[in-house]
């Protein structure tokens, strides 16, 4: 995700708002893992069938990334939503698309890679915004979370979630009163800082005037609030309702689908175009109960190993199961590059 360098705004106060508020790293229950090629007993690829008879979601909480799960597992009471529903909908929901070659063991090397390293977003992301806050409260941080990380990195964002909320300025409420020049101090150096602050005493407003100070509570709502566009706009329901209607496509996971052949635009074997066009492609094969998850767990690859430019191919445990696999620049030395084998090879 690339970031914009604002401007400092007049009269910043940079040392008052430097205070931030430090995560506890949560270790991970399993123990981590140094090599990350594939075992043998992972290359029998499992059927669709073989997918659907499992009778729980993956085992997301042993990943660092355990964000996204940990909110449709053990936030299921305290978000105050009726969780049977959803999961038994995600449960009954049989995409049908034709399934890309191989998916599953993608999907299983890329987990493993993600557990044997922290990315940004594991502790963050918007995901974690406000995660210590009662639901109403924690949902309107999701939201604002979300407005604010477009062209921004997760680090900018959360510290302008931290100082919003050490400020007294994670309600709608608080927002609608504060002026605009102290939201923008409070955002600074987020991308787009100024639009941002503008767009979030509009959404304070909407927020309290339509519906009681809490967020809206469905995509088409949602979407209609300033700066709110689809990817935020699945991720507040994912993250904030628990009502998944979609998955999250950031640039990361766009970028990564295609490199693994895992979308095309329609009747075509091209790559999508965008990331709407993406969620679209994935959204008609991809098993619903990885809607979630999939997010987190493709970000912090992107972050970490499937970078934007200089992909780490060399490093990287699906190497012999991905079609881009050193296409791209690689910062790796050709003499890292492994030989192609086993189900990637060319048939
Ligand atoms: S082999 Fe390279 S392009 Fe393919 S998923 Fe791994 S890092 Fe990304």
């Amino acid at each position: 995700m690339t970031q914009t360098t604002p401007s400092l705004p007049s009269n910043s106060n940079a040392s008052s708002l430097s205070k931030v508020r430090v995560f506890v790293r949560r270790r991970s229950k399993r123990p981590k893992t140094t090599s990350l090629a594939l075992q043998q007993h992972d290359l029998q690829p499992p059927t669709r069938d073989d997918h659907y008879k499992r009778s729980s979601f993956p085992e997301i909480e042993d990943f660092a990334y355990s964000g996204a799960n940990a909110i449709t597992q053990s936030s299921k009471s305290e978000m105050g939503l009726d969780v049977t529903l959803v999961e038994s909908e995600a449960a009954s929901t049989r995409p049908t698309g034709e399934l890309p070659a191989h998916w599953e063991r993608v999907l299983e090397g890329i987990r493993r890679m993600r557990c044997s390293a922290e990315a940004p977003v594991d502790t963050m992301g918007c995901e974690k915004a406000g995660d210590t806050l009662p639901p109403k409260e924690r949902r309107f941080a999701v939201l604002v979370s979300s407005l604010l990380s477009s062209q921004t990195k997760d680090h900018v964002t959360h510290g302008a979630i931290q100082r919003l909320l050490e400020n007294g300025l994670l309600t709608p409420d608080a927002i609608n009163n504060a002026d605009e020049e102290t939201i923008k101090k409070m955002l600074y150096p987020v991308g787009f800082y100024t639009r941002k602050a503008t767009n979030l005493k509009k959404i304070a407003n909407i927020c309290l005037t339509k519906y009681d100070g809490d967020i809206p509570s469905t995509i088409e709502q949602l979407l209609l609030l300033p700066g709110i566009g689809p990817k935020m706009a699945h991720l507040v329901m994912n993250v904030g309702w628990n009502n998944v209607q979609g998955i999250c496509v950031d640039t990361h996971v766009h970028r990564i689908c295609n490199r693994l052949g895992w979308v095309s635009r329609p009747g075509t074997k091209q790559k999508t175009r965008t990331p709407e066009e993406t969620r679209e492609a994935l959204q008609r094969w991809l098993p619903k109960e990885e809607w979630v998850p999939i997010n987190p767990l493709l970000v912090g690859f992107g972050q970490t190993i499937c970078t934007p430019l200089r992909p780490r191919c060399g490093e990287c445990g699906i190497s012999d199961l991905c079609p881009s696999a050193f296409k791209e620049a690689s910062n790796s030395s050709p003499s890292s590059k492994p030989k192609k084998s086993g189900p990637n090879k060319k048939r």
